[in-house]
């Protein structure tokens, strides 16, 4: 199987909550989709001129953005809730696997 490990901090200068860090999801998210349609042009949006590969960083920034505020999240339902993060990981490793998505 192969992965990809990307560590990312918890934040220790905010006090995130469920619902903060679900809003800012959303907010990351449309700073990602503004940041394809730059790349790849759609939804009436014309493809930006700059370098392809700047704006194909520029999503991925964007996308760690979004990978951060879940991340965030989960140190909230952690602390703050006890969910074992590392049960949740491998019953969504188990989803795919039924799903079909991951074949071992
Ligand atoms: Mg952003």
């Amino acid at each position: 199987m192969k992965t990809k490990t990307i560590a990312l901090p918890q934040l220790n200068q905010i006090r995130p909550t469920v619902e903060s860090t679900a809003i800012k999801i959303m907010e990351e998210t449309g700073e990602l989709a503004a940041a394809i349609a730059r790349f790849k042009g759609y939804g009436g949006i014309q493809i930006d001129t700059r370098d392809r590969r700047e704006l194909a960083k520029d999503c991925a920034r964007e996308l760690l953005d979004v990978a951060q505020t879940a991340i965030t999240m989960m140190f909230v339902l952690e602390e703050q809730y006890g969910i074992d993060v590392e049960t949740v990981v491998s019953e969504h490793v188990e989803k795919l696997i039924s799903k079909g998505y991951l074949g071992l």
